[in-house]
């Protein structure tokens, strides 16, 4: 198999799996109060104190959930609920996640305006998010890097043009595409809220986590036994939660390093898929793990249909959104429904070769060729 599929999820790495597989040992309720129960409980600390320093962040501002999309859902839905006496305004950008948009879609239904700022090109103009602004904004919700595009939204001056205008407005960012793929800390992102996923960042699906800065209030969007502080109540996975924390932190030590194999794969891939006759759409300012490039005149289907029968994986648009009819955020990034159609997503991890890419682009090439031919 040779996978470039990583956006959608990563390979587990070993140091996940060892940490799995010792926590699955420390079985007890992490909530009991007997000694098997506190052991898990340490491991939890353990887990807490390591996100956080990935974040920059303090320990008590990390809250435990099951993915993604429950740390965005948490963060929009409940933040945007415990704000709702001082105004119910609401702005999100045009390009985010399902798990952000329809959260925010939820909202509309119970009496919340929504605004969107564009991302057209892959860059979000700070002046038109201002203008949007009005004095019932409570919350604005931008991610980091984007799942389909790759583009990488500056952040710290947007957060910054935000809380200038007015600093009560809590500021929101899906960071799951930008963690722990360029360096951030949830101070230099000038955030309040921050959403991480551990399946995207070579650890197992099932756990996330989400930042809540001290003084922000959230209501629990659901109720049970009070379980991390009530944001996520229900038993916490300790085998999942510290494998992620354990393999987070050693990705946050290989940072630079991952960053740097990346961008070199990505431009050699983006030189090679350019001279196959493919048309590259990421943006510049990226994380360089999303290559997102358009075929010519090729459905996006197809090539993922020719690219599997020679064990090579990768996406159309993103996986989230593969049931959708339309391709909202390529539209919003400016493709016609066409291009759109026709565009695919390659995305990297640092356990891709030159290697790997030499096959993936000959591939495509010689699908370009054939799948032309067929047509003709
Ligand atoms: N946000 C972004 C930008 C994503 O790409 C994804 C997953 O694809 C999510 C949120 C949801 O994360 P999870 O799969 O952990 O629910």
């Amino acid at each position: 198999m040779i996978y470039f599929d990583s956006a959608a999820t990563s390979m587990p790495s070993d140091t996940a799996s060892k940490a799995f597989a010792f926590a699955a040992e420390k079985y007890a309720n992490p909530s009991s109060v007997h000694s098997g129960g506190i052991e898990a409980s340490k491991l939890l600390t353990t887990a807490r104190d390591k996100i956080a320093a990935t974040l920059g962040a303090k320990p008590s501002e990390i809250y435990f959930v099951p993915s993604g999309t429950f740390a965005n859902n948490a963060a929009i839905i409940g933040a945007s609920r415990a704000k709702a006496r001082k105004g119910r305004h609401i702005i999100l950008s045009d390009s985010e996640h399902p798990s952000v948009h329809n959260a925010a879609l939820q909202l509309q239904k119970e009496g919340f305006e929504l605004s969107f700022v564009q991302t057209k090109g892959g860059a979000i103009d700070k002046d038109e998010l201002v203008s949007l602004i009005r004095d019932d904004t409570v919350l604005v919700s931008i991610m980091l890097a984007n799942n389909e595009t790759g583009a990488l939204y500056d952040i710290p001056s947007l957060s910054k043009a935000v809380k200038a205008k007015s600093k009560d407005i809590i500021f929101h960012c899906d960071a799951v595409q930008g963690y722990l793929k360029t360096p951030f800390s949830v101070n230099s992102l000038g955030v309040d809220l921050l959403s991480v996923s551990a399946h995207k960042v070579h650890a197992f699906k099932g756990s996330g986590a989400l930042f809540i800065r001290s003084g922000i209030r959230v209501e629990p969007i659901i109720y049970g036994g009070g379980q991390e502080s009530g944001i996520c109540s229900g038993t916490e996975s300790v085998p999942l939660i510290y494998s992620f924390a354990e393999c987070a932190d050693e990705q946050y030590g290989n940072l630079k390093s991952n960053i740097e194999k990346i961008k070199t794969l990505y431009e050699y891939a983006e030189e090679k898929l350019e001279a196959a006759g493919v048309k590259v759409n990421t943006p510049a300012a990226s994380t360089y793990c999303v290559l997102s490039a358009t075929l010519p005149d090729i459905k996006s289907e197809v090539m993922l249909n020719h690219l599997s029968s020679f064990g090579i994986y990768i996406s159309a648009g993103s996986a989230c959104s593969s049931h959708a009819k339309s391709n909202r955020i390529l539209t919003a990034y400016g493709l016609t429904p066409r291009q759109s159609e026709c565009t695919i997503r390659i995305s990297f991890s640092e356990y891709n070769t030159k290697d790997e890419v030499d096959i993936l682009a000959n591939a495509i090439s010689s699908g370009i060729s054939s799948l032309a031919k067929m047509r003709k």
